[in-house]
């Protein structure tokens, strides 16, 4: 008999907008077993599935989602943990409308399989059991690995080559590890303390985490390599872009890295019990249409802002954020303001942002990116009150490494060059990946580079041909 199909995803409960809006907890709850057994059951277990070549890390999703569909969770998450070593964040945080759930065979005519909320219920399942399996060892190989950065590549990576019985490092800067996940992406979209789980497991393979470490200044990669075999790179792209337009150096004007690091990891919002204050205004403007537009647009509101209106250049269309966040967004209250160009910010007799000056566009041809271009209208800029402006229109990976190593080579805005199946950087004995090698991406192309340069590492510290 043929399966009755059902079309609509079974839906996830959350926050109501107007609870959430006051406080930074998690958005969605997430599945109960039933709801996630119900969903996992709308699968059609297709011969020759295409949701995983949609997945970067080649996750098995149709052997998970049956196992799940059978109520047996234990087996479904040690099927996603065989690639991925993050599933409770990429569970959250993917953009699974583009990647898994977009060829997804239900998707042509009904709503896909939720599949990234599947991933994210058992990898919350697995963390609310009492008795966690202690993961198998490999023999040691006696070869030794430096990481740089505990970001999703950098813990990829590490994961990856500790399984492969190598002794994994990981420098990390800051005083926590995660990378975006814990300093840019907010608590109510990825609680920090699934990222810390998710942390202590890659922790739990013998991986060595080594924080307040820069490197380029604490010791340089040059330096690093005279005491390890190898040396990964995946520190990020932490270097936010300005619009060089008047007025970017008033007093309330925030790059969304520091607006968002303030509030995340140095907690902010709960100033003064935490020592970091953070500017709130009545009225917060953010520049910018991706994720990292969202999430800073939402804090501001979470922070108090009475309106937090987003600025974007291109049409609704054309935004790259992740569509549930552009629609929690809206929900809260987020107002869009689109085809629309920042030239200008205006400040008061004391040197703090008054008002941001704009051109409004029309949409031209497609650009390189193939998305239509904004096109200025002549005569047609206006102004905004604004108490904070938030800049959040993209970054770059930090100069430091590249400076204090000898020939490793960048290309276009700042990026480590790689080779894109191994991650093999123009020196010897480094390999790259994530945002360093291509610009500010996404947390599951990260992970994919880790997991190739994982491989290719591997083949080297065995053959040592490079
Ligand atoms: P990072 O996560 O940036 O980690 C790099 C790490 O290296 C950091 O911890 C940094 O401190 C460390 N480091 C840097 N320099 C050094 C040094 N010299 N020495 C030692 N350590 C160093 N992607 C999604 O898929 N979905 C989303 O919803 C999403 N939302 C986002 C929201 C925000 C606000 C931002 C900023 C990004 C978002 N992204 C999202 C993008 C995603 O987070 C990144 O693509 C991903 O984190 C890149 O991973 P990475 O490991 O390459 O680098």
């Amino acid at each position: 008999m043929a399966k009755k199909i059902i079309p609509k995803k079974t839906p996830m409960p959350e926050q109501p907008p107007g609870e959430r809006v006051k406080n930074f907890n998690e958005v969605p709850y997430g599945y109960t077993a039933e709801q996630a057994m119900a969903e996992a059951q709308r699968c059609l277990q297709c011969a020759k599935p295409l949701c995983m070549t949609g997945c970067p890390v080649n996750v098995n999703i149709t052997g998970f989602l049956k196992l799940v569909a059978d109520g047996d969770f234990r087996g479904a998450i040690n099927i996603v943990k065989e690639t991925n070593s993050l599933p409770a964040i990429t569970g959250r945080v993917c953009p699974q409308e583009q990647q898994c759930e977009i060829v997804c065979a239900l998707a042509k005519r009904f709503e896909p399989v939720a599949i990234g909320r599947l991933e994210r219920f058992v990898a919350d399942w697995e963390a609310a059991q009492v008795d966690l399996p202690i993961p198998q060892l490999r023999t040691l190989t006696g070869k030794k690995v430096a990481v740089v950065g505990s970001g999703p590549a950098g813990l990829t990576v590490a994961a990856d080559l500790a399984k492969m019985g190598h002794h994994v490092t990981v420098f990390e800067a800051l005083h926590e590890a995660g990378g975006v996940l814990v300093y840019g992406i907010p608590e109510f979209r990825l609680p920090k303390a699934i990222v810390r789980r998710e942390v202590e497991y890659v922790c739990s393979l013998e991986v060595k985490l080594v924080k307040d470490f820069v490197v380029g200044r604490s010791a340089t990669v040059d330096e690093l390599l005279e005491e390890y075999d190898a040396v990964f790179l995946g520190s990020g792209a932490g270097l936010p872009w300005f619009l060089k337009i008047p007025g970017e150096n008033l007093s309330g004007v925030y790059s969304a890295n520091e607006y968002l690091t303030r509030s995340n990891l140095m907690k902010a919002y709960r100033f003064p019990e935490y020592d970091t204050p953070i500017a709130r205004g009545r009225r917060v403007i953010t520049i910018g249409g991706g994720n990292v537009a969202i999430d800073a647009s939402r804090t501001a509101l979470r922070l108090g802002a009475e309106e937090s209106i987003i600025v974007y250049r291109r049409s609704r269309d054309e935004m790259p954020a992740r569509a549930e966040e552009i629609h929690h967004a809206e929900e809260e209250g987020v107002q869009l303001m689109l085809l629309t160009t920042p030239v200008a910010i205006h400040g008061n007799e004391n040197g703090h942002v008054k008002e941001l000056e704009c051109i409004k566009n029309e949409l031209g041809e497609p650009d390189a990116s193939g998305r239509r271009r904004p096109v200025p209208i002549k005569g047609s800029n206006f102004r905004i009150p604004a108490d904070i402006v938030v800049i959040a229109i993209g970054q770059s990976p930090s100069p430091l490494i590249p400076k204090t190593t000898a020939d490793l080579k960048t290309g276009e805005d700042g990026v480590v060059t790689t080779d894109n199946e191994t991650g093999k950087a123009s020196k010897k004995g480094v390999f790259a990946g994530g945002d360093v090698a291509t610009g500010g991406a996404t947390v599951i192309l990260a992970m994919g580079q880790g997991k190739k340069a994982a491989k290719a590492i591997d083949e080297y510290l065995k053959t040592g041909q490079w």
